[in-house]
């Protein structure tokens, strides 16, 4: 199976391009990572990279299904159509300079890469730009689509983009994610989960003098809570929810008369979540009863759980072994070693090796807004060998090694095996066909729906006011290079 198509010279191709282009993917990667832009704020991360593909001969579509930092570029013609799709952007409070061994903000109290979404962004653009040379210079027939999709923290902008229809011509997708090691499952990857911001209103009253006048929104926050709490331990295994208030009212002397509460609904399966959903719902009426307040409720996103196809998770594999593990310096072994021990992790150093996966994937609580797409369209989800191994997510860790050369050479390692993927499938479109097949099989009836209410729009303000405080800021750090992919 490793030893499928590897002499294909399109593939080739790629990788030349690829290692020819080394440079402008680092410069386009750290770029990214210092922009440290929120999900629905990837304002300056999304004009690179769509402006990148641009000039590289795709047609750009920007603002897609509403999102203001989403775009779709489309390369070729007729089928079979290849999406490849990710996420870029960035935490709140995460700001770390890369290369530091300790906790160091780039900019106190900013937002940061701590996931490495700024290699995503390299990684898909530069196969992008790599697949779509290949195509050009051997006459390879078929459809390359690059979706940008914000405010993958938030879980959001996918659903919507499924919803109004733009994987409807799609025939495969290829989503890459940044890991420690090249990985790919198949079978169902990560969880559902449903994000519903419930808002109280009531009436404002002198919380000293007169409060029998008031009507509190923060008490049915609270009584809110607690039916939640009390709810969970009558859920179904596999089955959570977590929240943060993020309105408490303005201050103790007036009665407030709004407050919200932001919860998060996972579950292994769609319906899962859905029911959690509803039983929230209920709640919300009953706490509103209580406090002679009403409620409304935002979702804000509902996505199913990422699943994998077989079909493309061998393949995959197979480009995992054409690509191998990237060749780390000692200098980097080292860097890795002691982030591990800061990190009080096992300091095993970087993946040499390429592990190749048996069998299922074992589900992750974990969700992503890729998940509608998965059960669209045949899907891989592609991780690629850019951080540390052992090193957890969100934590100031995370972001240490996201623009130095492990996440460079993890990010071309990335790029090819993405390309390469995307190539096999315009070379051979029997290997469509088979994921098709065997998507056909893994869903076993089950049909896709948007999980989203219809009239759902995208939630443009999110994270705005936080991003305007902090960019100014941010700028000063902003690369003066602009990456040029030849
Ligand atoms: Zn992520």
């Amino acid at each position: 199976m490793a030893a499928r198509a590897d002499n294909a010279p399109e593939k080739a191709h790629a990788e030349d391009y690829l290692d020819r282009n080394a440079e402008a993917v680092a410069l386009l990667s750290d770029s990214v990572f210092y922009f440290g832009e929120l999900g629905m704020q990837e304002f300056e991360t999304s004009e690179l990279m769509a402006s990148l593909l641009e000039e590289g001969g795709f047609k750009v579509e920007r603002g897609i299904a509403g999102f203001p930092t989403g775009f779709c570029a489309t390369f070729g013609s007729g089928g079979p159509v290849v999406a490849i799709h990710t996420e870029y952007d960035a935490n709140p409070d995460n700001s770390q300079r890369s290369g530091a061994l300790e906790p160091a903000a780039i900019v106190e109290g900013a937002p940061g890469h701590c996931e490495g979404h700024n290699c995503n962004a390299a990684v898909m653009v530069a196969a992008a730009l790599a697949a779509k040379s290949a195509m050009a210079a051997r006459g390879l027939k078929g459809t390359l689509k690059i979706f940008g999709a914000p405010a993958e923290e938030q879980l959001v902008s996918r659903p919507y983009f499924v919803r109004d229809g733009w994987f409807d011509d799609v025939d495969v997708a290829l989503a890459p994610h940044i890991g420690s090691e090249f990985a790919c499952g198949h079978g169902l990857v990560q969880s559902a989960l449903i994000s519903a911001v419930f808002t109280f209103h009531g009436e404002t009253a002198h919380a000293g003098v007169a409060p029998w006048k008031g009507r509190d929104a923060l008490d049915a926050v609270v009584l809110m809570d607690v039916g939640m709490a009390e709810h969970r331990e009558h859920m179904l295994p596999f089955t959570q929810c977590q929240r943060v208030i993020t309105n408490g009212g303005d201050q103790p002397n007036v009665i407030p008369k709004t407050a919200a509460i932001w919860w998060y609904f996972r579950a292994s399966r769609a319906e899962g979540a859905m029911a959690v959903y509803e039983r929230a719902k209920k709640i919300a009426e009953g706490a509103a009863l209580m406090t002679n307040t009403t409620y409304t409720v935002d979702t804000q996103s509902a996505v199913w759980p990422v699943r994998g196809n077989q079909t493309l998770a061998e393949l995959a594999q197979a480009e995992f072994s054409r690509v191998g593990a990237p060749r780390w310096s000692e200098d980097e072994h080292a860097f890795a070693r002691g982030l591990q021990a800061k990190a009080n992790v096992k300091a095993t150093g970087l993946a040499t090796e390429v592990a190749i996966a048996k069998g299922p994937a074992t589900q992750k609580s974990a969700a992503n807004d890729a998940g509608d797409v998965s059960w669209k369209v045949p899907m891989a989800k592609i991780y690629f060998p850019s951080n540390v191994p052992g090193i957890a997510y969100h934590h100031w860790a995370a972001g240490a090694a996201l623009a130095t050369s492990i996440a460079h050479k993890g990010a071309v390692a990335g790029a090819k095996v993405v390309a390469n993927a995307a190539l096999e499938c315009f070379r051979d479109p029997g290997v469509v066909a088979r994921a098709k097949e065997t998507f056909a099989r893994e869903l076993a009836g089950e049909k896709w729906f948007s999980m989203l209410p219809a009239d759902q729009k995208a939630p443009v303000e999110l994270n705005r006011r936080t991003m305007e405080a902090f960019r100014p800021a941010m700028r000063e750090h902003y690369l003066k290079e602009r990456p040029r992919f030849q």
